[in-house]
């Protein structure tokens, strides 16, 4: 246990809030293993989401990372890290502000980060999936991702076809990564415990990425709404759905979750193809 840490945060009555999903890991070889887990190559710049007391973030800053960057959207936690960790310098700039607004690449650009930073997270439960989205859509300042979400969420992530969790975040992180659980965590690892367990997802880039996510949103939208349906009829709001499945290669009497997602990519493409 990081006894530092726990005495820091009881000398400033830094509670958790339940507001902004504050459950926090203070075993240090429980952060440690997630840190190993990222695989955190010497020189680059690591962003992490919700240091939050900072176990995870003192971790981090042991690493070979040139540079750590984290954004906290709670202040107290704000001035507890830049006080509790100033022995570190400039290797950690803390940002208060709320990461589902942040400009990651302007902000990267400003502290000079070299090549694509490395996001790992243990992230709040109620903004995980959007941030994991917004993520998916970024460009190349985004590395590789180690990130903890509440585990029935971690997998969906990385189910495969036929599987009840496979859907649709599971065909858009399918179009840009290859996703693995990589660990569970038991609800007790965390101060205080969430009601529900948690997992650590680890997140390498395709070298050949299905590019028009848009697409493939809209599309995926429309066939997992209604993932009881057939797929010709869950699709007909894309137009003449019999002929797009035709395209991609899709029986048009499958239900989505038979569905692999290089068919989710033919079909946004045969859809683009046909909406523009
Ligand atoms: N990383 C810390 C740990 O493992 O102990 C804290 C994790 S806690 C699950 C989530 C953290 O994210 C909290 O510190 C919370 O204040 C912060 N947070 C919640 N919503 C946020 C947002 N939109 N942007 C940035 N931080 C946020």
């Amino acid at each position: 246990m990081s006894s530092d840490l726990r005495q820091a945060l009881e000398a400033n009555d830094l509670f958790a809030k339940k507001s902004l999903g504050q459950h926090f890991l203070l075993d240090l070889n429980l952060t440690g293993k997630i840190a190993r887990l990222a695989g955190i190559q010497s020189g680059e710049t690591v962003l992490e989401v919700g240091p939050g007391p900072g176990g995870l973030t003192q971790t981090l800053l042991e690493s070979p990372a040139a540079q750590v960057i984290v954004i906290e959207k709670d202040a107290r936690f704000v001035a507890h890290l830049k006080e509790f960790f100033k022995s570190y310098g400039d290797r950690l700039i803390v940002i208060e502000g709320d990461a589902l607004a942040m400009d990651e690449a302007s902000l990267l650009r400003k502290y000079e980060a070299k090549g694509a930073a490395r996001l790992i997270s243990n992230l709040p439960y109620n903004v995980g999936t959007p941030l994991l989205v917004k993520w998916l859509k970024a460009g190349d300042w985004r590395g590789p991702m180690c990130l903890m979400f509440q585990a029935e969420v971690a997998e969906r992530i990385c189910a495969r076809p036929g599987q009840g969790a496979y859907g649709r975040l599971t065909v858009l992180t399918a179009a840009r990564c290859n996703a693995r659980l990589a660990m569970a965590v038991p609800r007790l690892a965390f101060v205080p415990p969430p009601r529900v367990e948690s997992a650590v997802v680890v997140l390498e880039n395709h070298d050949h990425p299905y590019a028009d996510l848009a697409a493939l949103e809209h599309v995926t939208a429309q066939a997992f709404g209604q993932r009881r349906k057939m797929l010709r009829a869950s699709l007909k709001g894309l137009g003449d759905c019999e002929a797009l499945l035709a395209q991609a290669h899709i029986d048009p009497t499958a239900r989505p979750e038979t569905v692999p997602p290089e068919a989710f990519f033919a079909l946004a493409k045969a859809w683009r193809g046909v909406a523009l």
